[in-house]
């Protein structure tokens, strides 16, 4: 599964809606502000209920750190997994560092900024509502590509082949 910017299909909300965190004296983490850019799975039919947070310098749009986060309880993940696997229902519920993603070192600093903001359940409730709206673009685009090409259209296209032909 790959993970797709929010605002790629939602450009309007994301302004609106997108998490942004200003920093004026906390450890480990320079004055400025950051963007949490919310990524949701592309895959059609696919139900992972987790967002990927790339999190931007917004001054100098370095990437700095990629975590992921499952709002999910354990159950939902080990049903989803197929398997009761503790460390990895752990990562996939986090919050956690992505493994495999590019991290600064002012990832784990920024880790525990992204926990604390967790906490609030308004906003939890935003990131699944983000979610049902971009999975339900995602499963209808899945839907169209699956569908048959109309018959029409291959009649459409054969004839001005044959125009072209003439
Ligand atoms: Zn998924």
């Amino acid at each position: 599964m790959a993970y797709a910017p929010f605002h790629e299909e939602f450009p309007d909300i994301a302004e609106k809606e997108t998490r942004m965190l200003t920093v004026f004296d906390l450890p480990g983490l320079p004055a400025g502000q950051y963007l949490f850019v919310e990524a949701y799975c592309n895959e059609p039919g696919c139900d992972c209920r987790r967002v990927f947070f790339n999190v931007f310098d917004a001054h100098t749009h370095q990437l700095e750190a990629v975590i992921a986060y499952g709002w999910e309880s354990r159950d939902f993940y080990a049903t989803w997994l197929g398997e009761d696997n503790p460390a990895i229902i752990r990562e996939l519920q986090g919050p956690v560092l992505n493994v495999g993603s590019p991290q600064s070192p002012l990832a784990p600093a920024l880790l525990n900024q992204m926990a604390i903001i967790l906490k609030d359940k308004n906003y939890v409730e935003r990131l699944k509502r983000h979610y049902d709206m971009y999975k339900a673009v995602i499963d209808k685009k899945g839907r169209r590509r699956t569908a048959k090409p109309k018959q029409t259209f291959s009649k459409k296209r054969s004839r001005r082949h044959r125009n072209r032909g003439m």
